[in-house]
């Protein structure tokens, strides 16, 4: 029996203003748990929240970036659960009117982006107990839920790289899955029937893309074996646990919740300088670079990689001015690799020295071979770039024309073979001249004399 999957993403993005959603304390790292909190953030009796101007643009520059509609009003309600994170009893989110509607990611629908509050964070003990940090309660939250219009684990992955690249490019969150700043709830449904909509399962808080894509396939598998075997799907929310889902709780339904409008805060309204604010932030957006990328020469598949990771088209942007395709490919096959054993990131290289670099390789200050080695003098060594530039072994100009035409004298048979078409001769003729020359001459300009010389011969 053949099965249609369906997934829907539930993302929410912790927002990098300066304070929490309805109060003055700040937002950000902090040393001490429990600090950065208010009798506001904390619930207190009697004291009222008021909505963080700030949080509403970044909002806004979300939802004009993904060709949303804006509402020019909408409304904060409760949501009503109890949960010892959630000081107040509920939390104010959004409700009938969303900030944010009908935007759209990748061809993917984003039926809504609610503007909402962050709970407290949770830290379980290995005594069992379990210890709340408020310094999280009220920090400004983006929960932005797709349309179920995902088919598979890679397409999910592709809309969640790329929601991560636009927040970060717009500079509105880090979103950082390790550190909890985006959190992925996936929906997963398989039916035999294209045109309708198998039972949902959700499953809850995701940390990293790859758990993403494994618990979607794991879930399409289970779900599609229930179903063969005469089964039926529950309604209900699971856990990933690293290798399978498990059944957490029966789903809530709505009502469970008793939305009602927050009756403390008046309806929240875009004016028109809350837009002209979201406008200022636009950027280009990464499937925008992706095509200036390949119009600038990067091969595509580079250039799909780099315009979407905001550390890796900065440090592009730096340098592509000296050979963008040569940038683009040392960057992605050199540079990240070594980076990534040396356990170190893009940040901690010295993309000044490495433009230098590059650029001296390009005057013809060395040779190609001694690019890698550079790079890795400097990433595994700690050598700066302006030494490493220094030390470069000298290009000797040498003229390897009168060797390859005694190597074409004393190899009639090679000779012939080429002239009949077999190009990999071609090969045994620069192995010679590697070895005479080797670390002198660059394996390119070998080829093309041997090639010029062997028409000609
Ligand atoms: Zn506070
Ligand atoms: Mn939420």
């Amino acid at each position: 029996m053949k099965f249609y999957p369906t997934v829907g993403l539930e993302v929410h993005v912790e927002l990098k203003t300066k304070s929490k959603m309805f109060c003055s304390c700040p937002v950000g790292e902090w040393e001490e748990p429990n600090t950065a909190v208010c009798p506001v953030c904390m619930g207190h009796p009697g004291t009222l929240p008021v909505p963080n101007r700030g949080a509403v643009v970044f909002a806004v520059a979300l939802g004009l970036s993904l060709d949303g509609e804006i509402s020019r009003v909408s409304q904060f309600y409760r949501k009503n659960y109890f949960y010892p994170d959630l000081p107040k009893g509920y939390q104010i989110t959004q409700y009938s009117v969303p900030i944010i509607r009908n935007a759209n990611l990748l061809g993917v629908r984003i039926e809504r982006i609610n503007l909402e509050e962050e709970t407290a964070k949770s830290l379980h003990m290995e005594d069992g107990s379990v210890l709340l940090d408020f310094n999280r309660a009220g920090i400004p939250l983006l929960e932005i839920v797709s349309a179920p219009d995902i088919r598979d684990p890679e397409e999910a992955r592709r809309y969640l790289v790329a929601l991560q690249a636009v927040v970060r490019f717009l500079g509105i969150s880090d979103a950082h899955m390790e550190k909890g700043q985006m959190r992925v709830d996936v929906n997963v449904s398989v039916s035999p029937d294209p045109d309708r909509l198998g039972t949902k399962v959700e499953i809850k808080n995701l940390n990293s893309f790859k758990a993403v894509a494994d618990a979607i396939r794991y879930e399409i598998k289970r779900q599609s074996e229930v179903l063969s075997s005469g089964g039926e799907i529950r309604h209900e929310t699971r856990m990933w646990n690293g290798k399978s889902t498990e059944p957490m709780r029966v789903k809530e339904t709505e009502s469970d919740y008793r939305y009602f409008p927050e009756p403390d805060i008046p309806p929240l309204h875009v004016d028109d300088s809350v837009l002209e604010e979201a406008k200022g932030m636009l950027v280009e957006m990464p499937w925008e670079k992706e095509e200036r990328y390949r119009e600038e020469g990067v091969p595509s598949h580079l250039a799909s990689v780099l315009a979407y990771d905001r550390d890796l088209s900065e440090a592009y942007e730096r340098i592509k001015d000296v050979d963008p395709k040569l940038t683009a490919d040392l960057l992605l096959n050199v540079v990240l690799g070594k980076l990534n054993k040396a356990g170190k990131s893009l940040r901690d290289f010295d993309l000044s020295g490495f433009r230098e670099f590059v650029k001296a390789f390009k005057e013809g200050k060395f040779l190609r071979d001694y690019l890698k080695e550079g790079i890795e003098r400097h990433i595994g060594g700690g050598q700066p770039f302006s030494e490493i530039i220094e030390n470069a072994p000298k290009v000797e100009k040498v003229d390897i024309r009168p060797f390859v035409e005694e190597l074409i004298r004393n190899n009639p048979k090679e000779v012939e073979k080429y002239c009949k078409g077999q190009r990999g001769v071609i090969g045994f003729f620069v192995g010679q001249v590697m070895r005479k020359y080797r670390g002198k001459v660059d394996p390119r300009e070998v080829r093309r004399v041997v090639e010029e010389l062997l028409d000609n011969a």
